[in-house]
């Protein structure tokens, strides 16, 4: 059995195209303005130097004259106003906010206006992230620099991170050295039992390691988290003992 389909006149298709591309061209649509924003992404494993990329690129727009602004997570601070500081020695003021929904108003609405250049420290940590870059791209003409890692310490995808990459005009992925060979590193190896996904932490607890180390490493871990487990378990029931005999 067969049908005929009817295809609308190509025309009207056509023509409204062309009506489109005409008010496409014309200077605003629905009170956007023309200023075109941006959004760069730098991702990489812990110690890749995606700070140090990250404030290399605020500073160069910040030496030639744009309006520059730092944001960084309050995971690891309890103050609003802070520093992010590279390895290298490389400071600079910065906002240091639980989310990125609150950056426009606590920064003033009129000083947010005035912004050209938004960078973005530790992105993994912002959820409110992917509506924050559209908004401020894509409505307010801002170029937004993210840095953050795209993978948790079990390669997992972290935080929103990956979800900011359909938008993105720029993505970098760099690379670290891995600590036990030396060759490049691509992933962040965890060293201890803990198993929670965000961690905030250093060297202690982390390392940058290449495809081999990381697999060798990871089946080391396993079975040392193993071992440990198989050993909490009668040591909880022994202290719960203990605490119902002394009541
Ligand atoms: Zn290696």
């Amino acid at each position: 059995m067969f049908t005929t389909v009817t295809i609308p006149a190509a025309p009207t298709f056509l023509s409204s195209m062309a009506s489109l591309k005409s008010s496409l061209a014309s200077s605003s649509v629905n009170g956007i303005s023309g200023r075109s924003g941006e959004v760069h992404v730098i991702v990489g494993p812990m110690f890749a130097g995606k700070t140090t990329a990250l404030l290399r690129r605020i500073k160069l727009e910040d030496d030639s004259g744009r309006s520059v602004a730092m944001v960084k997570s309050s995971k690891d601070t309890r103050y609003a106003v802070d520093s992010v500081v590279s390895h290298d020695g490389v400071k600079f003021p910065c906002w240091a906010l639980p989310n990125l929904t609150s950056f426009r108003h606590k920064f003033g609405v009129d000083a947010y206006d005035e912004l050209d250049v938004i960078g973005i420290d530790e992105a993994q940590f912002f959820e409110d992230l992917y509506d924050f870059c559209c908004d401020a791209a894509d409505k307010d003409g801002k170029t937004i620099i993210v840095a953050g890692l795209d993978g948790d310490f079990m390669r997992r995808s972290f935080g929103s991170v990956l979800d900011i990459i359909p938008l993105a005009d720029t993505v970098t992925k760099l690379t670290a050295r891995c600590e036990l060979c030396g060759k490049r590193a691509f992933f962040t190896l965890r060293k201890t039992e803990e198993t929670q996904t965000e961690l905030v932490a250093g060297s202690d607890v982390y390392m940058p390691v290449c495809r081999q180390h990381y697999v060798d490493g990871q089946a080391v871990i396993e079975a040392a988290r193993g071992i440990i487990q198989s050993q909490k378990v009668p040591n909880d029931n022994h202290m719960k003992a203990k605490q119902v005999s002394t009541f």
